[in-house]
This record gives C-alpha cells, sequence and structure tokens, in this order.
C-alpha cells in the first residue's frame, strides 16, 4: 500500500465512493447518537467499560493463565501464538488434522490481521466468509473497508452485480433475475451459504470477548450467520487476541451494553453466542483456543499507546471522522481503518515504513473520534505520541532540525527579539508558498501574514508611554507595570 496521503487522493476522487460512504456512516451515526442519547448513564458505563479494560491490562498475565485453565478445564484446547506466521501455522495444522479442506469463518479482525485465508489458501484449505458483508467482499476480490461493514464501500447495485457475476463460482449461484431490493439479495446470500453450513466440519471464529473465569468464548453479531458456524461444524478454532479477555460475567454485562448501541445503533444485539469448550452432544466436540500476540505486547508496553488496546471494534470512531468519512477505509491500507487504524497499526506493525508512519497524520486530531469511543481511548492523544515518534525516526531529520532550530530561537528572549526584528524587515519578501516538499502545507493553508512590529516591541513602546501617562490607574495598571 502506498502512504496515506497518495492513496487518500484516488479514494477522494471517487465521488461514488463518497457518496455511498456518506450515506452509510451518516445513518449509522445518527441511529448510535439516538440510542446512546436514551441512556441517563451513558457516561457512567462509558468509565465502567474503561477501568474494567484497564484493569484487565495491567493483570493481563494473571488473567490470560485463568482462562486457559477454564478453557482446558472446560475441554478445549490452548495454543498461545506469539505472531502472524505462528498463529496460521497452528490452525493450519489443526484443520489438515481433521482431514478437512473447507472451513467456514465468522466475521474476525484477528484473522484478517494475520491473513488466515491467504495462508490456508496457500495449504490448499479454502475459507468461505459468510459475514453478509465479508461475504461480498469476498466474491469481488476486495478488501474491507470498515470494521463492521467491510463492504461499506458497496452499494446495492453493485452488490447485485457481484452476486450475479461471482456467486456461482463459490457454491450455489444468485437466481438470474436478482434484482438490488434489500430482501433479494439478503435471500440470495441466505441461500448461498445454507448448504455451505450444512456441510461444512470445521469453523473458524474471532470472539469479541473471553470470560476469564469461565473460559467462555463471546461473540456478537447481526445475521445469526455465525451462530451457524459455531453450533454445526465438528471442530471450531477460534483465534482471539489476548486483549479481548474481561475477568467475569459481571464485567462483560457492562460491554453488552456498550457495544451495541456504539456498532450498529441497537439496544440490545440480536444474536449473542457463548460457549465454554466442548458440552457433549451439543455443538462442536472439538474446540481449540489460539491466542494471539501479534505485537499486542509491545502495544501494552508503552504507557500512552496501551490504551488502543481497550477498543471493543465498534466502529463509532470511524462513523464519525471526517477524514474516514472521505478517504474511505482502503486508504489506510490495514484492516483496521479509520481513526482507530490510525493508532492500533502504527503500534502493531512499528513506524518504520512510510505507509505506517503516515497513519498518525490522518487526522485532523479534532476530538470527535474520542467523544463517541465506548472506552474513552483517548485517540488524539495517542495520535500526537505517535506523531512524536515518527518525527524522532531518522527518516524525518529535516521535521527535527526544523524543530530543533525553532527550540533554539524560541528559549532566548534576545535571539527572539532579532529574529523577529530581522523578518519584519524583510516581510515584503515573504512568499505566499512554502518551497519544496513543505508546500504540501500551504496548498491548503494561507502562510499569515508578518507584521511590520512583533508584540513585544510595540508593547515596550505603548508601555512606556502608558508609563509616562501615570498609568492606566487602578488594579490593571498596577498589575501591568508588575509584569513588567
Ligand atoms: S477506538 Fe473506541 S470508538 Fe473506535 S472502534 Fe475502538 S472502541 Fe469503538
Amino acid at each position: 500500500m502506498p502512504p496515506f496521503p497518495e492513496a487518500a487522493k484516488s479514494a477522494t476522487g471517487d465521488s461514488q465512493l463518497r457518496h455511498n460512504l456518506r450515506k452509510a456512516t451518516r445513518t449509522i451515526r445518527d441511529k448510535r447518537a439516538g440510542v446512546v442519547g436514551e441512556l441517563d448513564d451513558w457516561s457512567d458505563l462509558r468509565a465502567a467499560g474503561k477501568a474494567i479494560k484497564d484493569r484487565t491490562l495491567r493483570h493481563l498475565d494473571g488473567y490470560l493463565e485463568q482462562l486457559e485453565e477454564a478453557v482446558t478445564a472446560a475441554g478445549g484446547r490452548v495454543h498461545w501464538a506469539a505472531d502472524a506466521g505462528e498463529a496460521n501455522e497452528i490452525v493450519t495444522g489443526l484443520v489438515r488434522a481433521t482431514g478437512e479442506s473447507d472451513v467456514v469463518k465468522v466475521k474476525s479482525m484477528a484473522t484478517q490481521e494475520i491473513e488466515l485465508n491467504e495462508a490456508l489458501a496457500q495449504a490448499g484449505i479454502t475459507a468461505y466468509e459468510t459475514d453478509l458483508a465479508e461475504l461480498i467482499v469476498q466474491l469481488s476480490d476486495d478488501l474491507p473497508s470498515h470494521i463492521l461493514v467491510p463492504a461499506i464501500h458497496r452499494n446495492r447495485a453493485e452488490i447485485r452485480e457481484i452476486f450475479r457475476d461471482r456467486m456461482a463460482a463459490w457454491g450455489v449461484p444468485a437466481p438470474e433475475a436478482l434484482s438490488d431490493d434489500p430482501r433479494a439479495l439478503a435471500e440470495a446470500a441466505r441461500v448461498h451459504l445454507r448448504e455451505r453450513f450444512l456441510r461444512t466440519k470445521v469453523a473458524i471464529s474471532g470472539a469479541n470477548f473471553a470470560v476469564a473465569d469461565t473460559g467462555t468464548m463471546v461473540v456478537l453479531e447481526s445475521e445469526g450467520n455465525g451462530r451457524m458456524c459455531l453450533t454445526l461444524p465438528e471442530t471450531l478454532i477460534s483465534v482471539v487476541g489476548i486483549e479481548k479477555i474481561v475477568p467475569t460475567w459481571s464485567d462483560l454485562e457492562v460491554f453488552l451494553q456498550l457495544l451495541p448501541r456504539s456498532s450498529t445503533g441497537e439496544r440490545m444485539n440480536p444474536y449473542t453466542s457463548t460457549w465454554s469448550g466442548v458440552t457433549p452432544g451439543d455443538g462442536p466436540q472439538e474446540f481449540h483456543l489460539v491466542l494471539l500476540d501479534n505485537g499486542r505486547s509491545d502495544v501494552l508496553a508503552d504507557e500512552v499507546g496501551r490504551q488502543a488496546l481497550r477498543c471493543i471494534r465498534c466502529s463509532a470512531c470511524l462513523n464519525i471522522c471526517p477524514v474516514y468519512e472521505r478517504a474511505g477505509g482502503h486508504a489506510y491500507g490495514s484492516v483496521y481503518p479509520g481513526p482507530i487504524g490510525a493508532i492500533l497499526t502504527p503500534q502493531l506493525r512499528g513506524t518504520a515504513s512510510e505507509p505506517e508512519a503516515s497513519l498518525p497524520y490522518a487526522s485532523s486530531l479534532c476530538g470527535a473520534c474520542y467523544e463517541v469511543c465506548p472506552v474513552a481511548i483517548d485517540i488524539p492523544e495517542v495520535l500526537v505520541h505517535l506523531r512524536e515518534e515518527v518525527a524522532s525516526s531518522a527518516g524525518h531529520r529535516a521535521e527535527k532540525a526544523a524543530m530543533g532550530a525553532a527550540g533554539w530561537v524560541l528559549g532566548g528572549e534576545r535571539r527572539l527579539g532579532a529574529v523577529q526584528r530581522a523578518t519584519s524587515a524583510v516581510r515584503s519578501l515573504a512568499p505566499r508558498r512554502m518551497p519544496g516538499p513543505a508546500a504540501a502545507w500551504t496548498d491548503t493553508r494561507d502562510i499569515p501574514d508578518i507584521p511590520a512590529e512583533s508584540f513585544r516591541s510595540w508593547w515596550r513602546r505603548e508601555g512606556a508611554a502608558e508609563d509616562a501617562d501615570g498609568g492606566a490607574g487602578g488594579e490593571r495598571g498596577g498589575q501591568e507595570g508588575g509584569r513588567r
């Protein structure tokens, strides 16, 4: 992927994409605002969610061990994956051991992050996405552009074309006379997927939460496709980021209120599936939990950046973000787009390469993302923190040198005065645009006019005149005199 400004350029020029995004994000965020506004205790819930996540992250090692113990006691098997390669190897080995070459998938950000589908394909295993939006993305050989609605950049007419052209290659074809009516599209997907659910013996999922004291995995979804995957197959493999833990069911209860309202704007989640290990005669008889680190320990080590691990992937920050609304998700070059992607991706992958280093700048710092975040992640604070990291890296020597020079000038009264006088003297020669790469800054901003006289020199003159007049009198005059 190119750096964000380059990737965003083509996206912002696509008027159809901008129309699709504007319509979809505004609909979801209006719905969210409505249901959040109904609750008098929303800010208390938000504070509770933040506190639970922070406490869990502080004692993450202990909770992970507790989770492993509980899952094992319930008949599941826990695997630890340090990175994407290890996780893919574990999952591929587990699927191979079943003798199957097809798997159905529940929508999962963690498996997208590690590019599991691609790893399985290399091993001759086909992964079938079953979430409606993920199905659209898979059929069209596309990339997801939103955490919750991966095909948010597509409209109904485009989806009808994708179904008509591509469904047959993946299983049951779409009806010949398929219209772009939402019910008809949903029915085509239902018929296509139903056959797949009934004959596939292995499922792969993520989890929204993992309850440490009972070893319970929790998946929230809106369509019921996930539940089919979680109950019908014989083997279930869940790939879960280590930050998904909540200590108890009482803690989970807080998030079951926060997440539906923040994500889909619903008061209650339509399908909440929970399972603990295996239950004889009921659901998958083999359960594997793959606990994924893949950079999360490094994020946890960063005192400012670690708050990103509180994220419950609700997408509220995407839907409110003016940059996301115009640039779309693909410009972020990661499965995590929008404001959360701008702080999570550079932390998970590091900022050594240009695309990742550009992400902390993909924001106006307006703070809307922080306002809507149900777990109060101060995204602007982390963005500024990451900008500092990028600016102090070797790749940004020029910016570092400029800031060093500015610090030196601003650090001394006489130096600052000399520079101000010199600048005022040549103000008529000041350019309207910055030269070289800095021109990008002034393409969209005006350079402020340089005043003929600095404030300090004006103050010296005016203050002296005031003293000569006997002062402005009263307390104010006394204070100003004292300050001088
Ligand atoms: S950062 Fe906050 S608002 Fe954004 S997806 Fe995560 S939890 Fe939701």
